[in-house]
């Protein structure tokens, strides 16, 4: 027996199925998790010594690849002067700064924990701001396991069939409206009946928590216009997309100033972090400024600051997004030539250093419906071929998968190889 499935019949007896995070259960494609001990660059070393190149990156956040020196330096320095104080630090002044600075449509930025915090923080605020209850989100999205965005939800909820989770207050999801992604029409229907409801729009600007979506032309644009006709707030939800497609996120990408904008995963380099801003007029209602209550004993923590602002600081090297977009762009090409060369079924999508695989005749996926029809069997089947010779995909159909910096042309060419025999096996 591995030691990864020793461990696992261990975990379950004192942690709920065996994880502290459902997806990583390994449901969505069967099987045992691997058990990791240690990682550098772009490899993932488990409990047996095994080395996988990794294309989860802990679901995003290590975009300078793992322990990036800069990073763990900065996390060094800080742990010498204390862990937490609970108070306000220089840190958060620079932090805040940069934020601000890398994200235009940001006057003012609240840190918090984890992504989970900053969207159920953020409707919070635009419910506070506009006086409304109703809240706009698109099915197969994910912002998080807050009540009111568990209802019709991407990611782990997806994967698991409970997209409505239970324990969820019927009266509470009452107030939740969620729409298809990508279709203006049936959102511009729902404002002109209950528009002047309805707090705010929270939306994936490229939906990563049902495989990889961009969104179609004009979909971002006419969610804004519809938030000006009806003064309801427009929140992006880039905890997935920020400082990941560009480094202003999604919405430098596609040139569309939301009012709100939640972040996490690179904004923290690794450490648990979120953060949701916007524009002055909205922000100031929040506490202690405004009325609107949201606090956090550890929000800010000087430790979790170092390391993220750290990478953001990484991120101005010249030609950094040019060059994740020109590898995962290799990475998204090779698979589609050598799932031709097979004569499987198969596209990839892809926005900067985000990409989506979907095991699937269509050639482009716009829809939550054509990702759920893919072939959900290929995909697992393609997944544990590929862990076999060593390669970490995210272990369900219905999650994006990420490229670091360090992932070189060399990374890329092995994966190749390793995606040639798998799909040469699915047929
Ligand atoms: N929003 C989006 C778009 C996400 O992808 C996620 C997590 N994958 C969250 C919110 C929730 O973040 P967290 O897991 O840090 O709570």
């Amino acid at each position: 027996m591995s030691k990864s499935e020793h461990l696992f019949r261990q975990a379950q007896q004192h942690i709920p199925g065996g994880v502290n995070s459902p997806v990583r259960a390994f449901k969505g494609v069967g099987g045992t998790p691997i058990f990791f001990k240690s990682a550098q660059g772009p490899y993932l070393y488990d409990e047996d010594d095994n080395q996988y190149i990794d294309y989860i990156g802990s679901w995003g956040p290590m975009i300078l690849g793992h322990n990036h020196p800069a990073v763990m330096e900065a996390i060094q320095q800080q742990i010498k002067q204390g862990l937490s104080f609970g108070a306000p630090t220089a840190l958060e002044v620079t932090m805040a700064d940069k934020v601000c600075e890398m994200v235009p449509s940001m006057d003012k930025v609240r840190m918090v924990n984890s992504g989970t915090e900053a969207t159920m923080s953020a409707i919070r605020l635009a419910r506070g701001y506009t006086g409304r209850d109703k809240i706009v989100k698109f099915e197969g999205c994910y912002h998080g396991h807050a009540d009111s965005l568990l209802v019709k939800a991407g990611s782990g909820a997806l994967t698991l069939g409970v997209p409505t989770s239970p324990g969820v207050p019927a009266d509470l999801a009452n107030h939740t409206i969620t729409l298809s992604f990508n279709d203006l029409n049936e959102v511009e229907a729902t404002f002109k009946e209950l528009g002047e409801q309805i707090a705010c729009i929270i939306v994936e600007p490229v939906a990563g928590n049902m495989n990889c979506i961009p969104p179609a032309p004009g979909f971002l644009e006419g969610l804004r216009s519809i938030c000006d006709q009806y003064d309801s707030v427009l929140i992006f939800d880039e905890v997935m997309t920020g400082f990941r497609v560009a480094k202003g996120g999604a919405q430098a990408y596609y040139q569309v100033t939301p009012d709100l904008t939640t972040l996490g995963k690179i904004i923290g380099g690794g450490m648990p972090v979120g953060a949701f801003g916007g524009n002055q007029k909205i922000m100031s209602h929040l506490a202690p400024e405004g009325p609107v209550y949201q606090a956090g004993t550890l929000s800010g923590n000087p430790v979790a600051m170092a390391a993220g602002l750290a990478t953001l600081q990484q991120l101005d090297q010249p030609d950094f997004y040019e060059k994740l977009t020109a590898t995962t762009s290799k990475l998204t090409t090779g698979l589609i030539t050598l799932a031709n060369q097979q004569g499987v079924p198969f596209t990839t999508q892809q926005v900067g250093g985000m990409f989506g695989l979907f095991f699937t005749e269509d050639s482009q996926v716009t829809s939550f419906q054509q990702a759920s029809n893919c072939n959900l069997e290929r995909f697992k089947r393609f997944f544990h071929a590929m862990l076999e010779q060593g390669v970490y995909l995210a272990p369900s159909a219905f999650e994006a998968g990420f490229v670091s910096i360090t992932h070189t042309d060399e990374i890329i060419e092995k994966t190749l190889n390793a995606a040639k025999a798998a799909f040469a096996k699915l047929l």
